[in-house]
């Protein structure tokens, strides 16, 4: 991670779980949802991630920060920009269709499904549902997205920028919050909103194969995988098969890659 930039990534991480934390208290979609169990497993298995991806891979292991930072080629560099907001317009579009790019991936390719399905297997959402991924995960993630990044010549800065805005959307996503309708309503004409991606984390596979975006509405509506949700929520979530309680534990969220089962019926 980049030193200077360290400061505001833990400041804004640290905030919005607060303010969810707040929200979930005070205008809850379930009652009785509060597991401080579960959210602690959640909390530890991203920390298990981040050390394991951003610190020990991409920091000191390939310093692929620097790699982008040297870089002097790809289409930012070969079509220069008449202005600053442009380029941070531009590149924000692209860092987001990356991220839609692999998750969408992650749910068609076998192997990258069993990696991701351990953020799918959470049988209840929270906010601490947002920090739950695999840490090989994390790290296969990180190459796609800096590879990306690497082929468009995307300044680091703004991969970085759009780290800070994508956090407070991801963890509203997930939290337990019911939003009034018509604030929902607004959002979709943008963003992906809660009900939205709460519909990506149903059980039924026809359900959970759709609104792959992070942040903007627009690559599910332009590559046609927008599924519009009925309700706040689906009926049930998880996955198919891995409802046990193997699947909620931290050593069964490291094993999932190994343990998980998907019917051969391709989608
Ligand atoms: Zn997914
Ligand atoms: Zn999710």
């Amino acid at each position: 991670m980049i030193p200077d930039y360290e400061f505001s990534f833990y400041f804004v991480m640290v905030t919005s779980i607060i303010a969810i934390f707040w929200l979930e208290a005070l205008f809850p979609l379930e009652r009785d949802n509060w597991d401080f169990e579960h959210l602690g497993r959640n909390f530890i298995i991203w920390l298990l991630a981040f050390i394991t991806a951003d610190y020990l891979i991409a920091y000191y292991w390939i310093d692929i920060q620097s790699i982008i930072r040297q870089q002097s080629f790809g289409l930012f560099y070969w079509f220069s920009l008449p202005a600053d907001w442009m380029l941070l317009v531009i590149g924000v579009l692209l860092v987001d269709l990356s991220d839609y790019l692999y998750h969408r991936l992650s749910h068609h390719s076998r192997l990258l499904w069993r990696l991701h399905a351990v953020h799918h297997t959470d049988t209840q959402l929270d906010v601490s549902t947002t920090l739950r991924a695999h840490p090989l995960e994390l790290v296969t993630s990180n190459f796609w997205k800096f590879g990306f990044a690497l082929l468009f010549g995307v300044p680091i800065w703004i991969i970085g920028f759009r780290e800070l805005l994508i956090f407070p959307l991801s963890f509203l996503q997930h939290a337990n919050v019911a939003l009034p309708t018509w604030l929902e309503k607004a959002g979709a004409t943008l963003f992906i909103t809660p009900s939205i991606h709460k519909l990506h984390h149903s059980i039924i596979r026809k359900e959970r194969d759709n609104n792959y975006g992070e942040g903007l509405i627009l690559w599910d509506k332009l590559f046609r995988s927008f599924l519009q949700p009925d309700s706040a929520r689906p009926d049930t979530y998880g996955v198919e098969n891995c409802t046990d309680e193997k699947y909620q534990t931290l050593d069964g969220m490291i094993m999932t890659p190994l343990t998980i089962f998907r019917p051969p019926t391709p989608s």
